[in-house]
């Protein structure tokens, strides 16, 4: 019989973190700070995260060792295991194997408990009570939530309000892990408060939830910040994903021709990559690695590699990054996790190296790939792993056209039962392909904050 899954055993998780910063040709430009435009210092950060995690932000060290207690509980999932589509193959007809890595195999359905288990870790381990953090969907507050109960941490997470009227699953998941979850903005900060005496029906956004979440965080003592991607150490967590994804691959006896992950702020992408990228640069493998990101918010292949807040209001560092501007508030997809306006600094930094692609698919034809790839292998993606599932598609059909037998790998990086609301407006229908407006991106554009 044709091997379908193929299995590590749970001693064989990784102990390391990979770290992609020591193989870089170049180091991507430094986090500014935006009163100064000077390089931000350890001492910036310290009163939103823990210094271990600000000391990986910066690490050059070849691996970072997973702690002990880590990677017990990552034994509960990991390894995530990797399936060969065969189905998938048959149905599209190509010669081309496609592979994917299944982290929708967590507790949670996504790859994000894999940072959140470590960020509540290390939290912990430097007297903190309680972290503080945004969620949009859900997936990240979810995420953290259980990493809080396992850890002992207290978490409060700012749910968009819009979100929180709309997904009650997603936050009854959260208050089921103990965590305690507030409609954003709320009456509980002075961010919250000043929005709500602007607009007293407003639905909120990441942005303001993002700056509720700070400054719960800045100001209190025993209370940090968390954030689910984007920055450094959170693609290093991820990267227990490609470093699995290598071993299997040894273990179907093949090695991937190109790697594919969707991409809103880059962890799911990087965390499955970037042990590839370090494979070509180190190895002279020659594997393509591409991001799939929404048509509807395209900062990889329509942005400006630019300096740029982190976040809508600009109380963040400026981080050079693909970006569509702080003030970008893209269509409301259904793929909420891919609504973000800049994309991490080391995905872009390998962007403008020209070391990875990047490509760009409306939310209607990712449906329809997600969907055909449910009827053959009987998982459901979450709307943003559709974008990954789209481009694997399209390649194993370009594969079919040339004829040539090519080994595809994509991260299935959760599944959708919590999105089943967005695929019954697909089968009905009502999805469209909602497009940006030209004329908000160009303002937007305009608004980035000048740096010398
Ligand atoms: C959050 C999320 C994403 C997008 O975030 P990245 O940091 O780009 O990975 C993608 N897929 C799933 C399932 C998510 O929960």
């Amino acid at each position: 019989m044709d091997r379908m899954n193929y299995a590590l055993a749970d001693t064989e998780i990784p102990t390391h973190w990979y770290n992609l910063m020591a193989d870089l040709p170049s180091p991507p430009p430094p986090v500014l700070h935006p009163g100064t435009k000077q390089p931000v210092g350890p001492d910036d950060l310290k009163p939103l995260f823990p210094m271990a995690l600000i000391m990986q932000e910066v690490s050059t060290a070849p691996t970072i060792e997973i702690p002990e207690e880590v990677q017990q509980i990552y034994r509960k999932w990991r390894p995530t295991p990797l399936y060969r589509a065969r189905r998938l193959e048959q149905e599209l007809g190509t010669p081309a194997h496609i592979y994917y890595k299944y982290e929708g195999a967590s507790p949670v359905g996504s790859h994000k408990l894999n940072t959140a288990l470590a960020q509540a870790y290390y939290n912990r381990e430097e007297g903190i009570r309680r972290i503080a953090t945004e969620t949009g969907a859900g997936q990240w507050g979810s995420a953290l939530a259980l990493a809080g109960a396992y850890m002992g941490i207290d978490i409060q997470v700012f749910m968009v309000k819009v979100s929180y009227q709309q997904k009650p699953y997603r936050r009854a998941m959260m208050e089921t892990y103990g965590a305690r979850v507030v409609p954003s903005p709320s009456e509980e900060t002075n961010a919250g408060r000043t929005i709500l005496k602007q607009n007293p029906a407003s639905t909120g956004s990441l942005g303001i939830a993002i700056s509720e979440a700070v400054e719960v965080a800045a100001t209190h003592a025993d209370t940090h910040y968390s954030l689910g991607s984007v920055l450094n150490h959170v693609l290093l967590h991820q990267t227990v994903v490609g470093q699995e994804a290598i071993k299997q691959m040894e273990k179907a006896g093949e090695y991937p021709d190109i790697v594919i992950g969707c991409a809103g702020g880059g962890s799911n992408f990087a965390g499955l990559s970037f042990p590839f990228v370090g494979a070509n640069l180190k190895k002279g493998k020659k594997t393509r690695i591409i991001a799939v990101e929404p048509a509807s918010c395209p900062s990889l292949t329509k942005g400006r590699y630019a300096y740029d807040f982190g976040d809508t209001a600009g109380l963040t560092p400026l981080v050079k990054m693909y970006t569509l501007g702080h003030a970008f508030l893209p269509p409301a997809i259904h793929a909420g996790g891919l609504r973000y306006h800049g994309m991490a600094p080391l995905v872009s930094h390998l962007h403008a190296l020209k070391l990875i692609e990047a490509r760009a698919y409306p939310q209607r034809a990712c449906f329809e790939a997600g969907i055909q790839f449910a009827r053959c292998e009987g998982t459901i993606p979450a709307p943003e792993t559709n974008h990954a599932v789209k481009a694997a598609i399209d390649e194993a059909l370009r594969c079919k056209q040339s004829g040539r037998k090519e080994v595809i790998l994509f991260n299935l990086s959760g599944h959708g039962h919590f999105d089943m609301q967005a695929y019954s407006d697909y089968l009905s229908g009502s999805l469209q392909d909602d497009v940006y407006s030209e004329q908000e991106l160009a303002a937007a554009m305009a608004d980035l904050p000048s740096v010398p």
